[in-house]
């Protein structure tokens, strides 16, 4: 009854029952339970009655259902993967990272081999982007609340931001300060913050910064979703004739990030007005007929996702899946013509006369917090070597190796590659399963035969017992050219 309390006076309500069972639900349901035949109960679980734990406890009962037998199995099966390659398990296994209560919930301390793997990717990601003409700007984590009263994201995004703090020793009463939920409006200052000519466009911003958003407790869930996020974030300021042009560059950075890069199959999804928007039809028409020209004269196939777009424009979302085909959400270009207008941007035209911009918003990872979980899982822990946390781990057999391993391992590290000399006096075995159970990409063994001949005996990660015995200077050049080419497949 509370529920209906809340739904307007011409809302549709429709019950459905089945036996003393009565359901207030959109439908459709099955007219008896008797014709599901292939279920399974899941797990039960206790919930707070609309999420609020001050209200009642309720009893939550989690199944499944197919059409057949076979989709159930091929269903908990994969159910079975999915719990192996639990970021949040393999992430506590592997050291990559935690969540601590005394610091709160859905905020990532990254642990030095987890933060590895953050610094990789953003190093590549800002390679790629140098070289297609961005620029790294860097803006703080705190901004007085009026910048987002003039950007529009307060009130509307308001429930997703923290509370206001107050202002520091010699301000004036009122001033509040916030913590950011989004760099976009520091980005448009300093687009702002002198006069731009049609000839400088397109301008291109990035930063990789934290922002925070205040999401209830109840939704996070390991690095998927979290309060601090670090988003691979870019605002890119443009003339008209030129979004075509900058949405293709992005549908090639994508491309190469995640097709190339990871292997990964995606899709575009073309997001248009919310219900909950900023700005006029008008704009919303213009914005949204801009990008699925774009899609259109790029040939891409896509699908529309009617209502989904961000509060201030439209938006391309790229969706990609998994190793065991679970789909996550993944980049998105967001095209903003409301920013612009509202901030007042302006750039000298070719008629010496003042033109609006058009922006555009878009991450390639989304965050890295969530890029990270989904890599965990996708690669079930087994990292590519440019993104390993340690790379080569040496392994002397025994005290009589230990200084040739010593110079091997100098040796790799000088050359770039992330090696960790494991000279525990433990047996061999042992030390090989620890690298395994680490998963390591190679474990270099140095006997008394590679120690008087100068080479190496190599394993490879899951290749067991197998190993190729080849000269230190080889190896060496062969990892390079693996790190090198981002290579999913190992070259040793
Ligand atoms: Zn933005």
């Amino acid at each position: 009854l509370e529920r209906i309390e809340d739904l307007g006076p011409d809302e549709v309500i429709s019950v459905y029952t089945d036996g003393p069972f009565v359901d207030l639900c959109r439908g459709p349901h099955v007219p008896s339970t008797g014709r599901i035949r292939h279920f399974k109960l899941l797990h039960a679980a206790g919930a707070y009655w609309r999420g609020d734990e001050r209200r009642q406890m309720l009893q939550r009962i989690y199944g499944t259902a197919w059409f057949t037998k076979e989709d159930l199995e091929g269903y908990l099966r994969r159910l079975e993967e999915a719990k192996k390659r639990d970021h949040r398990v393999l992430g506590k296994q592997l050291d990559l990272f935690s969540i601590q209560e005394e610091v709160g919930p859905g905020l990532i301390l990254w642990h030095p081999k987890g933060a590895m793997v953050n610094f990789q990717l953003r190093r590549f990601i800002e390679d790629v982007i140098l070289e297609r003409g961005y620029q790294l700007v860097y803006t703080p984590n705190v901004t007085r609340e009026e910048l987002f009263l003039r950007s529009g994201h307060l009130p509307l995004y308001a429930e997703n931001q923290f509370p206001a703090m107050a202002a520091g020793e010699g301000e004036a009463e009122g001033v509040r300060y916030r913590v950011k939920p989004m760099n976009c409006p520091m980005h448009v200052l300093i687009y702002a913050s002198q006069q731009r000519s049609y000839r400088d466009l397109p301008i291109r911003l990035a930063e990789i910064a934290n922002v925070y958003r205040n999401e209830r407790s109840g939704t996070l869930h390991g690095m998927l979703r979290v309060r601090g996020l670090s988003m691979d974030d870019a605002h890119l300021f443009l003339r008209e004739d030129q979004i075509e042009q900058e949405i293709f560059q992005l549908l090639d950075i994508v491309e190469l990030v995640l097709g190339k890069t990871f292997g990964l199959s995606y899709r575009l999804d073309l997001a248009t007005r919310p219900p909950k928007k900023l700005g006029t039809d008008a704009t919303w028409d213009q914005a949204e007929r801009a990008l699925e020209q774009a899609l259109k004269h790029r040939g891409a196939t896509y699908r529309l996702d009617q209502g989904g777009g961000a509060f201030y424009g439209p938006k391309i979302d790229i969706k990609f899946n998994d190793a065991i085909g679970r789909e996550w959400q993944g980049a998105t270009i967001q095209l903003d013509f409301e920013q612009p207008e509202r901030f007042g941007l302006e750039y000298t035209g070719e008629d010496n006369r003042p033109h609006r911009p058009v922006m555009i918003h878009r991450a390639i990872y989304g965050t890295l917090e969530r890029f990270v979980g989904f890599l965990i899982e996708h690669f079930a822990g087994a990292f590519p070597l440019w993104l390993a946390p340690e790379q080569v781990r040496v392994l002397p057999i025994s005290d009589v190796q230990a200084s040739a391993a010593r110079v091997l391992h100098e040796r790799l590290r000088a050359a770039g590659i992330r090696s960790h000399l494991d000279e525990r006096n433990e047996t061999l075995n042992y030390r090989i399963r620890d690298g395994e159970l680490q998963k390591v990409p190679y474990m270099a063994v140095v006997g008394q035969r590679e120690a008087e001949a100068g080479s190496v005996a190599a394993r490879g990660r899951g290749e067991g017992k197998k190993q190729v015995v080849l000269p230190v200077a080889e190896f060496v050049a062969k990892l390079q050219e693996e790190v090198r080419t981002r290579s999913l497949t190992p070259l040793v």
